[in-house]
């Protein structure tokens, strides 16, 4: 059996106040876990640009049509009480913003910025009561100040916070970038972020998405509902659609064997797959098999090889994210009906060259599964590969900076940055910081589920009472 991640001492004793870097789900998640169940007298500061906490890009940009993927029975915010979240919705009031929803049911999909004001409403209290800070800024720069492990963050507005611990909830990456040939090295009409986009094209133009997961949903749905009359082509390498949630399914406890890390990948999933096939046989679902093995992988993946994990993302991922980030029914009934009237078009293939030309045009070839290279001429390409995880594609200037200095180091097969099993950075030389922490999907290379909030608020329960416990240790 390999070593998990790297356990290091304690932190110390804080030296000033508690500073949270990204006020998304994750950071969200983290304050309120502090604040509401460790009772950590605070201060508690979160930086965060947008103006409203808890959003980030999965609920702050997400329009009414765009739906949660989990269930709304499963989505509160304390691990203890899942329920909390459709309690809040069934108590919204009448005449306010998401009345329509107090029937909801506990195996509802509901919109994601029902969500984020969920989750943003549950620290109003603390922001209220001063405990929790907001600074609506961007940190550009972290830097060790002298004394007892403590930090000095540099923010955009020129200011300084300092913080005796600090926790960077930076979130998810952006999608790899594209290459794209292009004589003037000016490419308009390529949206790498894709979120935004739709708004702003042209009803007629013509639209190569890559990617046909998740992300392409939400893409072609917002098109859709903005009016938009041009075609729209989506590639990928199967081209194939994000599977359907089921709702109400039992969750299926899998049991890995002892000594599953040293089965290899194929061991792995031929033992995964049998229990998948018996689980069918005996009348029920192979998601089951799938949700039910969340526990177990988030615990196998610290002790699998990196030649296993690296294994695992060339050739399995694509794979994984089919069968584990399923779509609610209602969406891909949506994109099906689109995809029959002819305005969506999905292609099986890999993507050998994108020129944008004098004309304006992006020309794309691309190896079609069934039919060999073909071309695509389109007037605008939006990126959906999804977020990348390889930490060296960040587009996050800090964390750029952060790599840049050393001062974090790639995780595990290259994905995020490297932590302890507490959660404690490691720097690229090594060293293991006391006092500073990372959280949610950027450490994914250690801890591989924790993209979701049912993973998220358990590692940010975690997370909280490591945190709170040294606080009353220097009390
Ligand atoms: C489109 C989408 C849909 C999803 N749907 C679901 C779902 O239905 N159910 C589910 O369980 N999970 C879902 N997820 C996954 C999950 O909820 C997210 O991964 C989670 O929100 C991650 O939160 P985060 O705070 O770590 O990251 P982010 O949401 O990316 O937030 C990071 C925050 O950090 C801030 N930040 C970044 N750099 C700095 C800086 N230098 N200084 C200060 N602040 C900074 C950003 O402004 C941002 O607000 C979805 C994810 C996406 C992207």
């Amino acid at each position: 059996m390999r070593p998990a991640a790297p356990r290091a001492p304690a932190p110390p004793p804080p030296s000033g106040p508690l500073l949270i870097i990204g006020g998304g789900a994750s950071g969200a998640l983290l304050a309120w876990n502090l604040l509401a169940r460790q009772a950590f007298d605070g201060p508690v500061t979160l930086v965060e640009p947008r103006a409203r906490l808890g959003l980030g890009v999965a609920y702050g940009d997400a329009r009414s049509f765009h739906l949660l993927n989990v269930p709304a029975g499963a989505m509160g915010i304390d691990p203890d009480d899942p329920g909390d979240f459709l309690d809040w919705l069934r108590r919204r009031p009448a005449e306010g913003r998401w009345a329509d929803l107090a029937t909801t049911t506990a195996d509802a999909f509901v919109p994601r910025a029902a969500f984020g004001d969920y989750l943003s409403s549950r620290l109003d209290p603390f922001l209220a009561e001063g405990r929790l800070r907001h600074r609506r800024a961007r940190v550009v720069d972290l830097q060790r100040a002298p004394g007892r492990g403590a930090w000095v963050a540099t923010l955009d507005d020129g200011t300084t916070e300092r913080g005796g611990r600090v926790v960077l909830a930076l979130g998810n990456n952006q999608s790899a970038p594209i290459r794209v040939r292009s004589d003037d090295g000016c490419v308009p009409g390529l949206h790498e972020t894709p979120w935004l986009a739709p708004k702003r094209l042209p009803a007629d133009a013509s639209v190569l998405i890559l990617g046909t997961g998740l992300t392409m949903v939400d893409v072609v749905i917002a098109l859709a509902e903005d009016g938009h009359r041009g075609p729209i082509h989506a590639l990928s390498r199967r081209g194939r659609l994000p599977l359907p949630q089921v709702s109400g399914l039992p969750k299926q406890p899998v049991k890995l064997p002892l000594g599953a890390d040293s089965l290899g990948i194929a061991g792995l999933l031929h033992h995964i797959k049998a229990q998948a096939r018996a689980e069918v046989a005996a009348g029920g679902d192979w998601r089951s098999v799938m949700d039910g093995l969340r526990a177990p992988s988030k615990a196998l993946w610290p002790l699998l090889a990196e030649t296993d994990k690296r294994r695992f993302l060339r050739h399995l991922l694509p794979r994984w994210n089919l069968l584990r980030h399923r779509l609610p029914p209602v969406s891909l009934e949506r994109i099906e009906t689109l995809r029959q009237s002819g305005a969506l078009t999905l292609h099986a293939g890999r993507l050998r060259d994108v020129r944008r030309d004098t004309d304006g045009l992006f020309h794309v070839l691309y190896q079609d599964r069934a039919e060999g290279l073909r071309p695509l001429c389109v007037d605008v390409i939006l990126n959906c590969t999804g977020s990348c995880p390889e930490g060296r594609f960040t587009a996050n200037p800090l964390l750029a900076t952060l790599f840049e200095k050393g001062q974090v180091a790639l995780g595990p097969a290259g994905l995020g940055v490297a932590v302890t099993a507490q959660g404690q950075v490691l720097s690229a030389g090594g060293r293991t910081y006391r006092t500073l922490f990372a959280l949610g999907p950027l450490v994914r290379g250690a801890q591989w589920e924790c993209t979701a909030i049912p993973d998220i608020r358990q590692d940010a329960a975690a997370l909280a009472a490591t945190l709170g416990q040294t606080a009353t240790v220097s009390a």
